[in-house]
């Protein structure tokens, strides 16, 4: 059998410790895999990288693309980046995958039979870092939502779910209300979810979603969904849990991905031989289903739960009567190999399916974008910020072909007829509309606008695509 090289990163407090004992049982496991070892964290940003990775570690990340990395600590203060947010970037690793179960009654859990997974996608929405101050008053964050972004996030949970024999795949958005961002990324899961017609599918409203994690996750299996709401479920998840100790979490890319424990570097326990290796282990087992190694992950997952279950418990979970004997880091691991080929009698043995997890983007067809109009964003502070008086500045433009439509302030139409009551900050939108647009006449409006000293300061172009409107409406319009 041909064998998997991937890179290690024994990272820094308990890291090493960790590290080494999940090395041990994957070799005691006779697992198929090649180790490159790389130092990443503190030593390289003490060595003067800020990214906590040298040159050197970075070609060979670059090159192997399969990444175990125990924890870094992020030096204080001083310009230094996460490491994680720089590998995640660099490497495009689009998915970030978080299970979060009960291992009832072995570790205490408010939801006994909570067994869900996270995929949250980790590029886009607000976490873009789009952010500007446009007026006195007014900030705005751009929320990008890209279809071939959410078809990877959404593709990659359903292939996840058929690996790990899990049945069912929900989405949570929040597109009552962001019709055309989250509306996109609920349009894909329909769509994909039609693919994959032996799993369940479903759809929540985020709000719901989140209360229904936090009540009764026992409902949940599979959860696809945007950046920032994904950011906010796992941390959920994991409290509600109750587990966080023993978690591992992905983060996953079109052709590279990496594989750590949820906590930290935990620097009061290290070198004492007293931390879990549990996180590092699963975030291992994670990686192999990944690379196709499922057998030898389905071994090492059902020796770890039968270590679980016989009560062999480091400290952070020991608690009688559940646990029998209390064991380090090292005693631990040895727990776990010497359990190797034997099934788990009370917590689910898993059978993971052969294959790994392989995403293959789709192509789509080209839409006809057409130019239908403009949205001109101004700044006006003056005569109490009375819409009519600007409103009528405005009228006063020939704006041919374009049509003055509507204008209004943070999202409410406020002239003309509007109601008048909401509070107006100091940043206004004037919807044009035309037929035979060139975007030369939108030039010529601003011209003009301009000419009369008002202060323009975005515009957004708006299109059809194939005759659906690509753009909201304004409330009231
Ligand atoms: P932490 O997760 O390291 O520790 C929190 C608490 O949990 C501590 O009491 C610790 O002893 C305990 N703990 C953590 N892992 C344990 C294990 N495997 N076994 C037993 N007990 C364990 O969080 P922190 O103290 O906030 O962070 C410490 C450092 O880790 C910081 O520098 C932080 O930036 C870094 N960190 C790194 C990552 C990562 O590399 N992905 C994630 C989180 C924090």
């Amino acid at each position: 059998m041909s064998t998997q090289r991937i890179v290690v990163a024994h990272g820094d407090g308990i890291g090493p410790e960790i590290t080494n004992a999940v090395l041990r049982v994957l070799q005691a496991n006779n697992t198929p895999l090649e180790y490159e070892f790389v130092e990443i964290g503190e030593r390289a940003y003490l060595k003067g990288h800020s990214t906590g990775i040298s040159p050197e570690a970075w070609e060979v990340i670059r090159a192997q693309r399969i990444l175990l990395k125990g924890p870094i600590t992020t030096p204080q203060g001083g310009g230094y980046k996460s490491v994680n947010v720089t590998l995640r970037k660099a490497l495009g690793l689009f998915a970030n995958v978080r299970p979060c179960r009960a291992y009832t009654p072995y570790v205490a859990s408010l939801h006994p039979k909570m067994n869900v997974v996270i995929l949250r996608e980790n590029e886009e929405d607000l976490y873009a870092g789009i952010e500007y101050r446009q007026s006195q008053e007014v900030v705005l964050d751009l929320k990008v939502v890209t279809r071939p972004g959410s078809e990877s996030i959404i593709r990659y949970a359903f292939e996840y779910a058929r690996a790990y024999g899990r049945k069912k795949v929900t989405c949570m958005t929040k597109d009552n209300i962001m019709k055309m961002t989250d509306g996109l990324f609920h349009r894909v899961f329909d769509e994909i979810a039609r693919e994959y017609p032996e799993l369940k599918s479903d759809h929540l409203i985020i709000d719901i979603g989140a209360a229904r994690l936090a009540a009764q996750p026992e409902m949940l299996d599979v959860i696809v969904t945007l950046n920032l709401y994904g950011d906010i479920l796992s941390d959920i998840a994991a409290q509600v849990a109750g587990s966080i100790g023993l978690a591992g979490s992905a983060n996953v890319g079109q052709d590279a991905a990496m594989f750590e424990a949820v906590h930290g570097s935990a620097p009061d326990i290290a070198g004492k031989d007293i931390a879990n290796p549990s996180g590092l282990l699963n975030a291992a087992i994670q990686l192999l289903v990944h690379v196709g190694l499922a057998h030898d992950a389905q071994r090492i997952r059902n020796a770890w739960l039968c270590a679980l279950e016989d009560g062999i418990h480091t400290p952070d979970i020991f608690r009688e009567p559940f646990s029998a004997q209390r064991v380090g880091t090292r005693a631990f691991a040895d727990a776990v190999i010497e359990r190797l080929g034997n099934a788990p009698e009370f917590l689910d043995a898993l059978t993971y399916r052969e294959g790994g997890i392989h995403i293959v983007p789709r192509a789509l067809p080209k839409q006809e974008q057409k130019l239908v109009g403009v949205d001109v964003f101004l700044v006006w502070d003056k005569a109490d910020r009375a819409p009519n008086v600007l409103g009528n500045q405005i009228l006063q433009i020939d704006a041919s072909p374009l049509q003055f439509k509507m204008m209004t302030n943070r999202g409410v139409k406020v002239f003309p007829d509007a109601n008048a009551e909401t509070a107006r900050a100091d940043m206004w939108r004037c919807r044009y509309l035309g037929e035979n647009l060139a975007f030369d006449h939108v030039l010529a409006l601003l011209e003009q606008i301009n000419r009369r000293g008002i202060h323009i300061n975005k515009i957004e172009n708006l299109y059809t695509f194939d005759g659906e409107r690509g753009y909201s409406l304004g409330q009231g319009e």
